[in-house]
């Protein structure tokens, strides 16, 4: 099995209700995103598919939360903006993106929030 690793950046506003006074407060992050595709079958050209169709992918549904306030997006209008639930959106929206590719899977979607704390989703 392989498995290839795409990686964006974004940043944005949101406010957590965790109990945590910090968090309550409005505050930023430069979020870090890591899309994992796992595939056994490389094309003809030696690959499972091309990084930049991938980068691409993960552009588009990054990209809209690129300097936004979380909480404001509709999404994250009745479920709180926490690492957790940006990986499981942002997982949810590649794999309408990548449902007709037969070849891969996405296999993790992680979101870190700073340098040492990160959440993931993936589906077993
Ligand atoms: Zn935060």
């Amino acid at each position: 099995m392989f498995e290839l690793m795409v990686e964006t950046t974004f940043s944005a506003a949101h406010r957590l209700k965790t109990g945590n006074k910090k968090c309550e407060r409005l505050h930023g992050h430069n979020w870090k995103v890591q899309l994992f595709l796992s595939g056994n079958k490389l094309n003809k050209d030696g690959v499972i598919l091309d990084f930049k169709e991938i980068k691409e992918k993960l552009e588009k549904v990054v990209m809209p939360l690129d300097h936004t306030y979380l909480n404001e997006i509709p999404f994250f209008k009745k479920i709180s903006p926490t690492s957790e639930n940006i990986a499981y959106y942002l997982y949810q929206k590649l794999k309408v993106l990548f449902a007709k590719n037969k070849v891969t899977k996405i296999s993790r979607l992680t979101v870190w929030e700073g340098d040492k704390t990160s959440a993931s989703y993936f589906s077993l």
